[in-house]
Formats: C-alpha cells, structure tokens, sequence
C-alpha cells in the first residue's frame, strides 16, 4: 500500500492498551481494504489483538430499508470473514460518536476509513478529537478512491478535462493491493450470524422504500459480478450508453457501500487492454475520471449540494433568463413515483428505479433533464431530483450523486445552444433516445420488472 493513503490525525504514539482499533464505516469489506492491512499491520507489530466495529446508526439521513439491507448484506459477509483473520468483529447499534467513543477507553490505537460527505467529515473529526483528548493515536486511511483526493489536487476542478491528465499521471503509484494477513495475537471465536431481518426491525427502518431483489449486497456477490463481467460483457462497453443492451457493470451499488475496490476493478478491467483496448478505456474513463472528479467535486467545491452554489455562474445566468418560459407540463414527485407522466421513456426509468434500486446511466440523465422540464422553477427541479436520487438508487448519497445532479444543471458541461425552458443547458429529448437507441427493449425491460414487482 502507498504510504500517501494514511492520514496522520493526532500526535500520539500507539499506546500499551487492549487492542487496535478499526472503525469500519465506508469500506465495507476485507478484500483490498487498505485501512484493515493498517490495523493489521500495527496489532501485530505492537503484539496487540484487533478489534474490528461496525456502528449501524438508526437514522443514518435518507436511508430505507433498501439501503439498510444492502449494506447489512455486506456487513455479514465482512463478519463471516473475521475468525480465519483472527479479528473480533463487533457490531454495535446507535450514534457514531458513542460507539466508537466507548471502544476508545481501551485502544491503543484508532484506524478509521475516509470520509468525503460534510456529515460523515464532521463526525470523523469530532472522534479524532475525542481520540487525541484521551491520548489515542489515530490514523485515517484513503480505501474508496484510487488516488487519494488530495494528491490528485488541492483545488476544484472544473472539468474532466482538467483531472484527466493528473489522474493518468498518477494511478499506476497507488495499484498496489492491501496486504489482508490473520493477526497473530488474541483468539476470537466467530460471532453469531447477523440476522438482518431483526437488525431492521431494532432500528425501525424505513420500509417505505423495499430491498431491491435486483441486487444482493456484499463482497463476494461484487467480486462475482466483476469477473462475470469482465468475462461477458466488457468487450461490448463501447455500446454501454444504449439503455436498451442493458451492458453496464452495475457496479455502483457495491462501489458507494465499499464492498468492491475501485483499485480492484480497475486493475482486473486493465488486464484486457490487449483484447479490447477501446472497451477498457472507455470503462476506465468513468471509473477512474469520471468516478474521481465526483470526489474532487465534493471535496474541493463549496456548497456543492446546495442548489445556489452547486453550478456555474454561466449556468445560473442561463436559468435566470429562462425561468419564466412557459413549461408545458408540470408534474408531482408523486406523479413520477408512480410513472404517471404523459412519457413512456421517462415512466420506464422511474420503473427501473423504484423497483430495481438502479437506473441506466442514458436514463438517469434523461430522467434528470426531464424533471428540469417539467419544474415550476429550477430549484425544485434540484430538489426533487436529488430527493428520488438519494431515496430509491442503492448508490445513492454518493459523491456520484451529487456530481451527476449538477452535471444536469451545467457543472462539469458546457454551454449549448440556447433554447426555451433549458437556456444554455444541455438538452434531451425522446426522439434522440429512439433515433440512437434500442429503446423499445428497453420498455420491454421495464415492463417485465414492473409485472416481476407485481408478484
Ligand atoms: C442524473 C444522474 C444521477 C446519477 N446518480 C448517481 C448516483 O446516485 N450514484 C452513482 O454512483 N452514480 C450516479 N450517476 C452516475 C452513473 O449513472 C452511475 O454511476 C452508473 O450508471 C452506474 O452504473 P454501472 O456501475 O453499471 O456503471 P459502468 O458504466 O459499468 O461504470 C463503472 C463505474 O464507473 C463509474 N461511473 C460510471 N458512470 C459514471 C458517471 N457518469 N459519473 C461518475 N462515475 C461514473 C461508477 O462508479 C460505475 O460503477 C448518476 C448519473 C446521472 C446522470
């Protein structure tokens, strides 16, 4: 592992106490988690044990039922792992900052994951806070990206085209795997088996939104469906934009959770740069540029999930001259909730949301255009695009999420013709769909999850 991925957060040595400490909050795995290889690495060098705590917080902000069984999905397989590494995994219900609070008594040293959402950054420095008053050494590790934030860039860049080169310049430093070896001190039995239904059910989950029978949390199901992938239909990435083919890796899901190494997919993509060189750099492009221009976006660019600072000043000026063009329909999140808007394109994509926890990437930024459209004002466009966002897709409350809602309203775009309701934002609209795309096995699609949902 690259030393660059460790954060130094206070100035104290490991101390003699209990065990090491990891904090497992955003990577949720084993596999190629660079943070655990730190804590293992410090347990056996200091002859300490491993605890290894996952908080799960009732009220996490805008996550349901199908966020919370995704993510226990992939808890499990991480506790299922635990007895052959001789690690204690702990699972522990409430607040962050009290669970983890209560496990700093007796550790020697705290190892937590990064942290890029204003919520999660806070609370990760208040613990360190809290860490450092108690005389704990604590390090913060770099797993999600794969080249750390901020050796990419200090400041917010404007564009793909302005990270492209630096990212490229960089990668090849940080493919070094984590090195994931059983420590060598203290003797844990396993834990009893998560049973996700009554974890559920103790922190009251919001049911309003199901668990996605499309999708099945946790490491081993990611790494299958990365090498089934990569097996059967990476050759045909060039053809990905067509919502019809329907040959995306469906990746994000396990990518926004941690359950998946981006360094990971990134190196096993990579390996058929000989057989299909344009699908690998395609891929690469929004896995690497794409993916960490949204960790640049939230990291660097101030009020970047709030609709007044979110864009450009080009882009607001566009809006400003375009807000009172008349809109010819105007629709209720409820009305696109149950796909009843007069677009058949538009309700098969809020049907592939609501029932699958996913969307295409074609139909996501149709979806969101379309919204625009039918918005009294863009604001509310804003808001209730990014509401459903973060409500229904699994990888949702991503760094993605926040990057690709602005993309809609011209951050990280460009200017366009100017036409009405849109100004200068890009535009889209259903005869292009038809004319580029296999659309109607894409309604053929949707109209099978939306009888499967009915069953
Ligand atoms: C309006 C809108 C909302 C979106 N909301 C989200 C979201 O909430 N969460 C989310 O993860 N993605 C979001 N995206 C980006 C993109 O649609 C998804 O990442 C992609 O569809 C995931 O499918 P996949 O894993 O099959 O992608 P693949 O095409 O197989 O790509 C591989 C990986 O590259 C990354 N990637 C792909 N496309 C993009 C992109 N356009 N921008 C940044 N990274 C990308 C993802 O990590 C993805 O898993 C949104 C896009 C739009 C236009």
């Amino acid at each position: 592992m690259h030393k660059n991925r460790i954060r130094v957060l206070t100035s104290h040595q490991v101390r003699q106490k209990a065990y090491v400490l990891y904090w497992m909050q955003h990577t949720q795995r084993i596999q190629n988690n660079f943070a655990l290889e730190t804590a293992i690495t410090y347990a056996n060098d200091h002859g300490l044990p491993l605890k290894l705590l996952f908080v799960l917080t009732p009220d996490f902000k805008d996550a349901y039922a199908r966020h919370y069984a995704f993510m226990l999905e992939g808890i499990e397989a991480v506790r299922k792992q635990c007895p052959a590494l001789n690690i204690d995994f702990v699972l522990a219900v409430g607040a962050f900052e009290t669970q983890v609070h209560a496990h700093l008594k007796n550790a020697s040293l705290l190892v937590m994951d990064d942290a890029y959402m204003p919520a999660l950054v806070q609370i990760k420095k208040t613990i360190a806070t809290k860490a450092d008053a108690l005389g704990c050494a604590v390090l913060q590790v770099f797993s999600d990206v794969i080249v750390p934030v901020d050796k990419v860039s200090q400041k917010c860049e404007y564009a793909a085209r302005t990270i492209r080169k630096k990212l490229h310049q960089l990668v090849d430093t940080y493919l070094a795997e984590a090195e994931i070896k059983p420590v060598n001190n203290g003797t844990f039995k396993a834990r009893e088996a998560l049973s996700i239904e009554t974890l559920m059910q103790t922190i009251d989950a919001d049911m309003r939104v199901k668990k996605s029978r499309y999708f099945e949390g946790g490491e081993l199901n990611a790494y299958k469906q990365l090498d089934w992938y990569c097996e059967n239909q990476l050759s045909n990435y060039g053809k990905s934009s067509d919502p019809g083919e329907d040959i995306t890796s469906k990746l994000s899901p396990y990518l926004h959770f941690g359950q998946i190494s981006a360094v990971d997919i990134y190196q096993k993509v990579s390996a058929y740069t000989d057989q299909f060189p344009e699908a690998v750099e395609a891929f690469i492009e929004q896995l690497l540029v794409r993916r960490e221009l949204a960790y640049n976006f939230v990291t660097y660019c101030d009020g970047f999930d709030q609709f007044d600072t979110m864009t450009y000043p080009w882009a607001y000026k566009t809006m400003d001259g375009h807000l009172s063009d008349e809109r010819t329909h105007i629709y209720s999140i409820d009305d696109y909730i149950h796909a009843n808007t007069h677009d058949p394109y538009f309700n098969a994509a809020m049907i592939e949301m609501v029932h699958t926890g996913f969307m295409h990437n074609t139909m996501r930024m149709y979806w969101g255009k379309k919204i625009i459209e039918w918005s009294l004002d863009y604001k509310t466009a804003y808001e209730t695009i990014l509401t459903l966002n973060n409500r229904y897709f699994i990888d949702g409350r991503d760094p993605v999420s926040y990057a690709s809602v602005a993309w809609l309203f011209g951050r990280h775009d460009r200017a366009f013709q100017s036409r009405e309701v849109f100004g200068k934002l890009r535009y889209m609209n259903a005869k292009g769909l038809k004319r580029k795309y296999n659309m109607d096995a894409y309604l053929t699609r949707m109209a099978q999850v939306k009888s499967d949902s009915e069953d």
